[in-house]
């Protein structure tokens, strides 16, 4: 097709298109968790006994026996092919924050020809998938052997339904046959179980004697764009980058904030209740939608759940927003910047910690005693965000976040963490020693009494901060929309886990020392503030004086690009931070180190090579035939004596020359490749080709300018970001 003709062939095709015919869905008590086989599900199908263990494994972690886990893989296959199942898969999360499955039949033969269908408890807890391909950061290359797949038994199994089958989908673990983690579930689960472990510590010596076990919570609000796919799929660079790597600004973007929580579309509006009743169907709560600030941007927040099923659900998730938006004639972009010009995407990842017999410690709670508790776990994460801020930079770090992180929209990417004033100013006061503990026993009524009345939703909301309390848990707010939640979450919770050791430790000390429980635990937090008070920050992150004043006065970091962040993963501090909760080894650590640089080279790598060929063949050639239009009409005009104006083809002219010459530049740069070691390679990618790509993309946008838009051949940002 030449000229604009697939962008009017696409519009065309929209304004036309016949509505969706969609399924009424069922009542949300007929179809909540219809296709999960939950606790419910195997109480009904199991034995009391094997219910019981199968119970205590889901809630506590314990080793489920093989006799037990062979009655419930009998149990869980009855369920599934009763809804025609035939196909099994453990679904796991490798490093890249892909999902990835490999389908097996239940399928076995007999020798006389039949077919029967076979499920033992082995097959359920282990699979052996060829996973040789999923980058693994150097740990198999030097193991030489495959990965395995381990059901986790305390995600539960359900079902996923195409129109003509279905297949039973058995959350799992991959790991390599040496033992190591290659995926993001392990350490998930292994920094759950850290965290547990510390504030065990931390509350018994808060004299609490029961205690059931931790866990952590996350929430995430997910954002993503849906364009109709009549433009995507005439845009190469959507399809192959997520993102646009050419367009204009058009002339009305989101200045008018009119799309933000205005009315959604109809059919936005059929294509998000689609998507919840797959979710429902599928036990995820999805709780809030509503657009967002960049027109065509929209919003999807499921209730908070326990963190391994909700980064598992979150997942599933995004999967579901995809696929479903296919069958509405959507494509659901979750890139982290689809547009330049406006709004990024990000997922705020909602955390807290907490158990059936303390509740969530994060919360401030009833009692002065609460509060206190409240204090040191609030006081834990501040300490953690202190020390291992760039460690939260790098779990967030990919080339896709870059252009959101630190980009006056989004939060910087300087980690800093924000209390809200009324509790700035309880840890002000006991970092001030202000808020001395009456030596006689006693509570005291000044400081905690105020925490006490803490106001749930404070109100002044900061949205320039990345790492916010929220009244009963802490928002990450700088996480991309693309990623797993398991990194940030992994981060969050083995910073807990070692800080709440360290506060264990000076706790003991203190109050063996004989000083009461309030004055022990205001000691141990004005000295946790005086060390590491200066994370917390209550002003405008975006400011320039901040960005002056977190690195001169504060020494905190700012590291603006994944080639200055991921290299936090190499740092002493975190290498010990992993080892010493158990989290991760110093293999597996490099490995993802390894795993995460590798993915960001290659992402540049595609885009910069997407770019100089969609400059080449389609932005200069419309370029050129309009020239060659011009040059037409001056000289048929000048014919006729008339002259013209030629500053449009001095123009034009000038843009595709410059044009062709970044993209020159760009290919030349492409073309090395003897770095030192992967940092010099990503911080050159960062740096200079990243440069040149800004450099190609503003004379392609300045000819989008130009051209007549009868001889544009990609679709607008106008056309993408509008028409529904
Ligand atoms: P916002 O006003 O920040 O946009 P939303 O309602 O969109 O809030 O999302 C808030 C998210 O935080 C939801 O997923 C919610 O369930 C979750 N959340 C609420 N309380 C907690 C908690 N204690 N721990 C973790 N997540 C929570
Ligand atoms: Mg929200």
């Amino acid at each position: 097709m030449s000229g604009n003709e697939s962008r009017v062939q696409a519009i065309y095709q929209i304004t036309n298109r016949e509505p969706v015919l969609v399924e009424k869905p069922g009542a949300l008590s007929k179809i909540w968790a219809c296709d999960v086989f939950n606790l419910a599900k195997m109480e009904e199908a199991l034995s009391k006994n094997a219910f019981k263990a199968i119970k205590k494994t889901v809630q506590t972690g314990a080793v489920l026996d093989s006799a037990t886990a062979d009655i419930v893989a009998a149990a869980m296959k009855e369920w599934a092919t009763k809804k025609g199942v035939k196909f099994f898969s453990h679904i796991f999360y490798p490093m890249t924050n892909a999902t990835a499955e490999k389908h097996d039949g239940f399928i076995i033969t007999s020798p006389e020809g039949n077919c029967i269908t076979e499920f033992t408890g082995s097959l359920l807890i282990k699979g052996e998938p060829d996973g040789s391909s999923f980058p693994n950061g150097s740990l198999r290359m030097t193991n030489a052997a495959r990965g395995y797949t381990a059901w986790d038994p305390t995600s539960p199994a359900y079902v996923m339904h195409t129109d003509n089958g279905a297949t039973l989908m058995i959350p799992s673990v991959f790991i390599s046959w040496t033992g190591e983690a290659l995926d993001k579930k392990i350490p998930l689960l292994r920094s759950n179980a850290a965290m547990d472990k510390a504030a065990n510590k931390v509350l018994s010596l808060m004299g609490e004697t029961d205690i059931a076990p931790l866990n952590s919570s996350c929430g995430a609000e997910q954002e993503y764009f849906l364009v109709d796919s009549n433009f995507a799929n005439s845009r190469p660079d959507l399809l192959l980058a997520g993102r646009t790597l050419f367009g204009a600004a058009p002339a009305k973007g989101q200045e008018f904030d009119d799309h933000y929580f205005a009315a959604i579309p109809a059919r936005v509006q059929v294509y998000m209740q689609a998507v919840e009743d797959k979710l429902y169907r599928l036990g995820i709560p999805a709780k809030t939608h509503h657009n967002e600030v960049a027109p065509g941007q929209f919003e999807i927040a499921p209730y908070y759940e326990a963190a391994n099923v909700a980064a598992d659900h979150q997942q599933l998730l995004m999967t579901i927003l995809k696929m479903t938006a296919r069958e509405h004639g959507f494509m659901c972009l979750l890139h982290e910047k689809p547009f330049a010009g406006v709004n990024g995407s990000g997922k705020h990842v909602n955390w807290s910690v907490g158990n059936a017999t303390q509740g969530n410690l994060l919360d401030p709670g009833r009692t002065p005693h609460d509060n206190l508790n409240f204090l040191l776990f609030c006081g834990a994460v501040i300490r953690g965000v202190h020390l291992y801020g760039p460690l939260l930079r790098a779990v967030i770090a990919s080339a896709s976040n870059d252009h959101r992180l630190g980009a006056n929209e989004a939060p910087p990417a300087i980690l800093s963490v924000y209390l809200g004033s009324q509790l700035e100013g309880v840890f002000h006061d006991i970092k001030e020693g202000k808020l001395e503990a009456k030596a006689e026993g006693g509570l005291m009524d000044l400081g905690l009494s105020q925490i006490l009345k803490f106001e749930r939703d404070p109100g002044d909301r900061n949205r320039t901060s990345p790492f916010a309390f929220t009244g009963n848990r802490f928002e990450f707010r700088a996480v991309g929309s693309s990623q797993s939640v398991s990194g940030p979450l992994v981060a969050m919770n083995t910073m807990l886990a070692d800080s709440l050791n360290w506060i264990a430790e000076k706790l003991e000390a203190n109050l063996s020392s004989g000083v009461d429980q309030t004055a022990a635990v205001i000691a141990v937090l004005k000295e946790l503030m005086l060390e590491h008070g200066n994370a917390v920050f209550g002003g405008d992150g975006y400011s320039a004086e901040w960005h002056k004043m977190a690195v001169e006065e504060r020494g905190l970091k700012n590291l603006p690009t994944s080639a200055d962040a991921l290299p936090a993963f190499q740092d002493e501090a975190v290498i010990k931070l992993f080892s010493s909760t158990g989290v991760l080894s110093a293999v597996e650590l490099e490995s993802r180190y390894e795993v995460y640089s590798e993915q960001y080279v290659q992402s540049i790598e595609v885009e910069a090579k997407l770019m100089i060929e969609m400059a080449k063949t389609i932005i200069f050639p419309a370029a050129s035939s309009y020239l060659m239009e011009l040059s037409t009409t001056y000289s048929g005009m000048s014919e006729m004596g008339i002259e013209m104006d030629k500053s449009t083809a001095t123009t034009v002219a000038a843009e595709t020359n410059a044009l062709l010459a970044s993209v020159a530049k760009l290919t030349a740069a492409m073309e090395k490749h003897d770095f030192d070691n992967v940092e010099a390679h990503m911080q050159y990618l960062a740096n200079d080709v990243r440069d040149l790509m800004e450099e190609v993309r503003s004379h392609a946008d300045a000819l989008e300018a130009e051209v007549p838009d009868d001889m544009w051949p990609l679709a607008k940002y106008r056309e993408m970001l509008f028409i529904k």
